[in-house]
């Protein structure tokens, strides 16, 4: 077992936290430490300091309003999963995190600037057009979900910001939103393949289609050709299958799963997921 005898500074309010990050804009920040804390058992993380968020009570929790839920970056999976106002299929991706243990401790902020490509909500925020609120003793920003992960585990946060929420636009009662991950099991299974999807239908005819998939490159990525092709069209298998042809992912092989198989199962998933609308 590695001992970690870095500092740890705990602030008790956001302004706090913000000038520690200033100050120390190369320590590890540490919410839930699901992920941080596997880093530096394994090794692959030796933090000069670390700044634990735990005990800031202001950057958890949900709350909606007309214009969207605004999400605390120390919201836990098992908060989210809880959250009626959230569409159904974003709890269904809550429950799928890790189990029980991690999704008490595991936030959904961790999760994002970890930019793990197999994270579980990524492809969810990119489907709901979710924006990201970061702030710094400089000021604050709003970056959008497909402009936050710029590449493998890289990210538009900067040194001295810390992530504080997730502004979640308000959905129509014509939205549809869809999450599928395949893994190897139920439970304490990182993902082969995640879809998220948000399909806004008027009189069954696609008028907006927003589809992720993540796992299957650096990046999660929007299946921008599949959603132009369903604008304008209703859903049967005829439009469904001229539009999955179009996905363009190319996946890679690795120790979790084949690219051969990940291709052939982001089509199924995603034709199934259209054709349940
Ligand atoms: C057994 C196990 C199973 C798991 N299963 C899954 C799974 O099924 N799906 C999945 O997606 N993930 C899984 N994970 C990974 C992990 O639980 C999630 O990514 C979780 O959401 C991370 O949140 P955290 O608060 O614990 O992050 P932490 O470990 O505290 O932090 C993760 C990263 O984000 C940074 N960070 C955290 N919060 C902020 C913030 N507010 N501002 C700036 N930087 C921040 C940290 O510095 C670090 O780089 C699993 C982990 C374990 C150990």
């Amino acid at each position: 077992m590695l001992t970690c005898t870095a500092p740890v500074h705990s602030p008790r309010t956001l302004e706090d936290a913000l000038a520690t990050r200033a100050i120390h804009p190369f320590a590890t920040v540490l919410a839930g430490g699901t992920d941080v804390m596997v880093y530096i058992e394994g090794g692959s993380l030796k933090p000069s300091a670390l700044i634990d968020l735990w005990k800031i009570d202001v950057l958890r929790g949900i709350c909606t309003s007309p214009a969207g839920t605004h999400i605390g970056a120390l919201t836990t999976w098992t908060d989210i999963a809880r959250c009626e106002a959230l569409p159904a299929a974003f709890r269904d991706c809550a429950r799928t995190v890790g189990a029980a243990q991690i999704q008490n401790r595991g936030t959904v902020g961790g999760n994002i600037v970890n930019a793990s490509p197999a994270g579980d909500s990524l492809p969810m925020w990119l489907a709901l057009d979710a924006r990201f609120e970061l702030r710094s003793w400089r000021g604050v920003r709003q970056v959008a979900a497909a402009d936050f992960w710029l590449g493998y585990k890289r990210t538009a946060l900067a040194r001295d910001e810390l992530l504080t929420a997730v502004i979640v636009p308000s959905s129509s009662p014509a939205d549809h939103v869809r999450y599928r991950k395949v893994g190897t099991r139920l439970a304490q299974s990182i993902s082969k393949v995640v879809l998220g999807l948000r399909v806004r239908l008027d009189e069954g005819v696609v008028h907006e289609a927003r589809i992720a998939f993540g796992s299957v490159g650096p990046v999660p990525a929007r299946a921008l050709a599949v959603e132009a092709a369903l604008l304008g069209k209703p859903l049967n298998e005829a439009s469904v299958d001229a539009a999955v042809a179009l996905l363009d992912i190319t996946p890679l092989d690795d120790i979790r799963s084949t690219a051969d198989y990940r291709n052939a199962v982001a089509r199924r998933i995603l034709r199934a997921e259209l054709l349940s609308l």
